[in-house]
């Protein structure tokens, strides 16, 4: 597959120096928790990208962005995927992206000059905040909180968790039921709340794999205790919330398959250096062991069959549509990311006791990728999707 113009190449490889240069070593200041720090470096390091042309890649060139295809922001998104700090570097990270995404497509005019507009200098953050403790996220249509309308306000009740990036939002995106009665999928919609509105309150930030995190990298819980916010906060029409939703997450599972797949080739980078600096005997390096060469050759493979299919995942859905090309989505979610538990997992075994620590990156994305198999929607929840479409074929 010819995958990128002489152009995209040249953007390619700018972007990868910058991200091994200035990026990477920023990567201890998160491993050992000195946010304030980090923050600080990473904003000088947010200025520079901006200034280099490298930022909002996925977004069209008329709100500032890059204006890349989805196709072609994949290859972006493996590049950061490198770095933990990548995609924020270049104002790409989740849940912001999608939000971004959604604010373009669906916000008025109001709406986007005072969250969209901010959002895309980078000058605030957000939150999606879907999830909640008490129903299963799998099934989204299926939820506790409501916006019931009171004069020209809704009030909204609810009890979310898993609210990524919500300490230090500037606003939520609130999924929330507005029509109880509705057919299930028109129940819900999406609304704007800003986090300083009387009633949202931040209960923790919920312990993820032992780390608490900060800012962007935290996992938050919020009640929302009869939070008011102007009708005009309503994203899209009313009961459009579970589309909106959808239409969120085809782009974004190409961004985070890619973004694994960035990971991948660095842990397979270390894998391959670890083993051959490693002797396990005077002058035998590790790499002499067949384990090992199987590790390398099966993590390739993997790791180049994987790119394929989400690559073209990502041109079917820029040509057709997200429609078309939902059960290849479905199947790279879940695909690309097993692949990358099997070569993280390889990759901090190479390594030994340094796998287990923080030396590298590998235990923290061992750690927090993990969560690949949960987010955008649950294995199971993929396979049998996928599984159910294919099997009607033979009926
Ligand atoms: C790191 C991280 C970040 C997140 N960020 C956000 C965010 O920013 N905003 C937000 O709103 N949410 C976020 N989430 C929540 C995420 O979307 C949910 O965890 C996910 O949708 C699964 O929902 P659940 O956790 O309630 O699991 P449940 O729905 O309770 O499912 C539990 C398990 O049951 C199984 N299962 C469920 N349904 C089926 C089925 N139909 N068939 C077979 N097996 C099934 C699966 O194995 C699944 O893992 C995040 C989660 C994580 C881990």
């Amino acid at each position: 597959m010819e995958t990128a113009s002489l152009e995209m190449k040249e953007v390619l490889a700018t972007i990868r120096e910058f991200v091994e240069k200035e990026i990477i070593p920023l990567e201890p200041l998160l491993l050992d928790h000195e946010y304030e720090t980090l923050m600080t470096r990473l904003a000088e390091k947010r200025q520079t990208a901006k200034s280099l042309g490298f930022w909002l890649p996925q977004i069209p060139r008329e709100y500032g962005g890059m204006g890349l295809s989805l196709f072609e922001h994949g290859q972006v998104s493996e590049i950061l995927g490198r770095s933990l700090l990548g995609h924020y570097a270049l104002n790409c990270q989740a849940p912001d992206a999608g939000n971004m995404e959604i604010l373009i497509e669906h916000a008025t005019p109001e709406q986007k000059e005072k969250y969209l507009m901010p959002l895309l200098a980078g000058d605030i953050r957000s939150c999606f905040s879907m999830t909640e403790p008490e129903n299963p996220g799998s099934n989204p249509t299926w939820m506790s909180t409501v916006a019931a309308k009171d004069g020209n306000d809704y009030v909204i009740t609810g009890h979310k968790w898993f609210s990524t990036g919500a300490e230090g939002a500037a606003f939520a995106i609130v999924m929330a039921i507005t029509d109880p009665h509705a057919d299930k999928y028109r129940r819900a919609s999406q609304i704007i709340v800003p986090t300083d509105a009387r009633g949202f309150r931040l209960v923790r930030k919920t312990s993820v794999m032992g780390e608490r995190g900060a800012g962007w990298a935290s996992h938050c819980e919020i009640e929302y205790d009869g939070v008011r916010v102007p009708q005009s906060n309503l994203l899209g029409s009313e009961g459009a919330g579970f589309m909106i939703a959808q239409q969120r997450l085809g782009p974004g599972r190409i961004h985070h398959c890619m973004r694994w797949i960035g990971i991948c080739e660095r842990a397979f980078d270390l894998m391959c250096e670890q083993a051959v600096r490693r002797e396990v005997a005077p002058g035998h390096p590790l790499a002499e062991q067949q384990t090992i060469q199987n590790w390398v050759a099966e993590s390739r493979a993997e790791i180049n069959a994987a790119r394929l299919m989400v690559l073209d995942a990502a041109r079917k859905i820029d040509e057709k549509g997200q429609y078309a090309a939902r059960d290849d989505v479905a199947l790279i979610k879940f695909h690309v990311a097993g692949v990358l538990q099997r070569v993280l997992d390889r990759a901090l075994q190479a390594h030994g006791a340094l796998g287990m620590t923080d030396e590298t990156p590998i235990a923290f994305w061992f750690r927090h990728e993990r969560a690949a198999r949960i987010y955008d929607g649950p294995d199971e929840v993929h396979k049998r999707a996928v599984a159910k479409r294919i099997l009607q074929q033979y009926q």
